[in-house]
């Protein structure tokens, strides 16, 4: 079995999304980035929980997954966004900026036909906030296809927590154990 990918969305998942009264959570710290593109004054504030980077940490140097940034952020994720937390460069998913309104205009994640191009038929285990019940359908079928592929959709407005990590972990291990087709127990982990 080929080591499997771990791709890391960012916002909803590093970055929570806003409670309804704008705060954000008291574990995160606040950042002012300048996205690629903008100017020193278009600097966009971002909120980002110093204890992400030493969990993301422990989990790359298992050597179980290779972690590659899945994120509208592209490049600056491993430029802007991983320094921050203290992350090595990572490589990342160069997703398209596609004029959408939603992020689910065909019912299922934009990202989705991107990463299923990119992918091949290799192994993932994927985090991201914003799945739909297609795509845990999409994952359940390509496990069953034989590449294995697990879902890890944390709240939004909590973000990411490290019994996503350990799901991670534990998904990845058993691979090896059982290299054809994988874990079948779950591909769908949320958290409230
Ligand atoms: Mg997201």
């Amino acid at each position: 079995m080929r080591r499997p990918f771990l791709l890391l969305d960012i916002d909803g998942v590093l970055i929570p999304f806003p409670a309804a009264d704008g705060a954000a959570p008291a574990t995160h710290v606040r950042h002012d980035v300048v996205p690629t593109g903008r100017s020193a004054e278009g600097s966009v504030t971002v909120w980002l929980n110093p204890d992400h980077g030493p969990l993301l940490m422990d989990v790359f140097r298992t050597g179980l997954v290779s972690p590659v940034w899945c994120t509208s952020w592209c490049r600056d994720a491993t430029t802007l966004i991983g320094p921050l937390l203290g992350l090595p460069t990572l490589p990342y998913v160069d997703l398209p900026r596609p004029q959408i309104t939603t992020s689910h205009p065909d019912g299922y994640l934009w990202k989705r036909d991107h990463v299923e191009t990119w992918l091949g038929d290799a192994p993932v285990a994927w985090i991201d906030d914003d799945f739909t019940n297609i795509d845990h359908a999409w994952a359940a079928e390509r496990t069953a296809r034989g590449s294995a592929t697990l879902l890890v959709q944390p709240d939004p407005h909590v973000g990411l927590r490290g019994e996503h990590l350990a799901c991670v972990r534990a998904w990845a291990a058993q691979l090896i154990t059982t290299p054809t087709g994988g874990p079948t127990a779950t591909s769908k982990v949320q958290a409230a």
